[in-house]
């Protein structure tokens, strides 16, 4: 499989990389870990004039963990794997990252990658709308932030305008006593989420104060199962509020149907897995 022929430059700054999408914001494309967009290249379901490398751009890289958490959007899933401060703080991370594919795309492949590119089975949607993340978007006329849980809109469609690239990743830090869990049933062939569930939630002494849960690889999009939050503020994680939350999640999750697993199916694993880390959760 060989794509068709295509310009490449590398991009020496976000400026820069910028100028370049403007030119053409429909023919040409960004680059990044390119664990995504090659083999679209290869099946020749993209054809873009050029590829704008912005594997370069320091602007875009990094962690930074202070009052607020920053995540560049070209932090590789390897590097969201190994940062011991990310891991003290948001272990969540280091969940998600372990289960994302094999070493070789979590080397390559980047967060910032994996949230523009919006693949309904991506893990990384789930978790920064369940930390409550705000994207940072860089364009032709400035900047804006939008909060994760409205960046995804469809299978592949996010808000980034045409010539906008995803700078960065915000995340409030966490209060004390505020807990986290991804948990996901893989696909056996290439470990995307069939089912992926985030959640992050408070206990005050063994009741919910705060709660966030996310679902990713159920429907077209990424979302957050707001009635199965809710459901759980004021009360404990008992097994009847676990039961009544994920019944609550599952109702809400209109479920893609594949060769793989059907919408019966998916909706059957959103309840499960929000069960799941609810119960691993309570006393953790
Ligand atoms: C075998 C295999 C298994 C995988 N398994 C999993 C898995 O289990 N879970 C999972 O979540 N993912 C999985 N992936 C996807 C992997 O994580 C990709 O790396 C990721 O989805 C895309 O990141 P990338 O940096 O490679 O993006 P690229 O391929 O470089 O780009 C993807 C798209 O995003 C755009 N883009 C890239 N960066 C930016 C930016 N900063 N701003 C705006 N647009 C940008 C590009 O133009 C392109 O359209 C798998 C991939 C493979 C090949």
């Amino acid at each position: 499989m060989i794509p068709a022929s295509f310009d490449y430059v590398r991009a020496t700054s976000l400026t820069h990389a910028i100028g370049l999408l403007q030119d053409d914001p429909d023919g040409n494309k960004l680059v990044a870990g390119g664990h995504t967009l090659i083999p679209t290249l290869k099946l020749r379901l993209a054809s873009p004039a050029l590829l704008i490398d912005i594997s370069g751009i320091d602007e875009l890289k990094g962690i930074e963990v202070a009052d607020r958490i920053r995540i560049g959007a070209l932090t590789t899933h390897a590097e969201l794997l190994a940062s011991k401060p990310l891991r003290e703080v948001l272990p969540i991370f280091r969940q998600a990252a372990d289960m994302i594919a094999d070493p070789q795309v979590r080397n390559r492949g980047t967060i910032g990658g994996s949230l523009a590119n919006a693949d309904p089975a991506a893990d990384w949607p789930a978790v920064v709308i369940a930390l409550k993340g705000e994207l940072e978007l860089a364009g032709p006329t400035g900047r804006r932030c939008v909060a994760a849980r409205d960046f995804f809109v469809d299978i592949m469609t996010t808000t980034l305008e045409p010539g906008e690239v995803l700078v960065a990743i915000h995340i409030p830090r966490p209060n004390p006593g505020a807990k986290f869990r991804y948990r996901k049933i893989r696909h056996p062939a290439s470990g995307f989420a069939v089912v992926g569930v985030a959640v992050a939630l408070r206990l005050q002494g063994g009741i919910v104060s705060e709660a966030t849960i996310a679902i990713t690889g159920a429907t077209g999009r990424a979302f957050a199962a707001d009635s199965a939050s809710a459901h759980l503020i004021g009360k404990s994680l008992s097994t009847e509020n676990i039961a009544t939350a994920a019944s609550f999640a599952s109702e809400q999750a209109e479920c893609l149907s594949d060769h793989y697993a059907s919408a019966d199916y998916r909706k059957h694993l959103v309840k499960t897995e929000v069960s799941r880390a609810l119960a691993s959760l309570n006393g953790a």
